[in-house]
């Protein structure tokens, strides 16, 4: 029996796990480590890029590494995804599991509000839903774009 591809995977890119300076580091490469060992012919990392600064939420429904997450005004502030950070780990992945397909892609919220700026730091190459496959932009190394677009939402901070 051959298993099917993992399609939506969230590894220590996300900031609701916390971020790759939390216990979820190294995330990304275990689930590779295990795809691998139960034979999976691919994973696609679809890590959260959220911009959205109208997120109002409760600390009830945040996790305790989320809670310095929430404004006192109670909206939402995850961090950046790094993309940076993303394509190296995605990177280092790739190489030390040559036998795995392992794609990088983004859970993209609020496309139809955010679209201009997420195009800023990605090139998307194929959208399910709010899944987007890309390849990263190489001259931007963080979500936050340095300087706003016309068209854009407005920053986040
Ligand atoms: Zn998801």
């Amino acid at each position: 029996m051959s298993l099917p591809a993992d399609s939506h995977v969230h590894s220590e890119w996300s900031w609701d796990t916390g971020g790759p300076n939390s216990l979820a580091a190294g995330r990304m490469e275990t689930m590779c480590e295990r795809a691998a060992a139960i034979g999976l012919p691919a994973v696609v990392f679809t890590e959260h890029f959220d911009f959205d600064d109208a997120w109002r939420t409760t600390p009830e429904d945040l996790m305790s590494h989320q809670q310095g997450m929430l404004d006192p005004d109670g909206y939402l502030r995850p961090p950046p995804l790094d993309v940076a950070g993303y394509r190296e780990s995605i990177d280092r992945c790739r190489h030390r599991f040559p036998d795995l397909t392992i794609l990088a892609g983004v859970e993209f919220g609020q496309p139809h509000l955010f679209g201009r700026r997420a195009s800023m730091l990605v090139d998307v190459s194929l959208s399910i839903g709010s899944t987007v496959l890309f390849t990263l932009s190489r001259s931007v190394t963080t979500a936050t774009s340095p300087t706003p677009c016309s068209g854009c939402g407005p920053p986040t901070t």
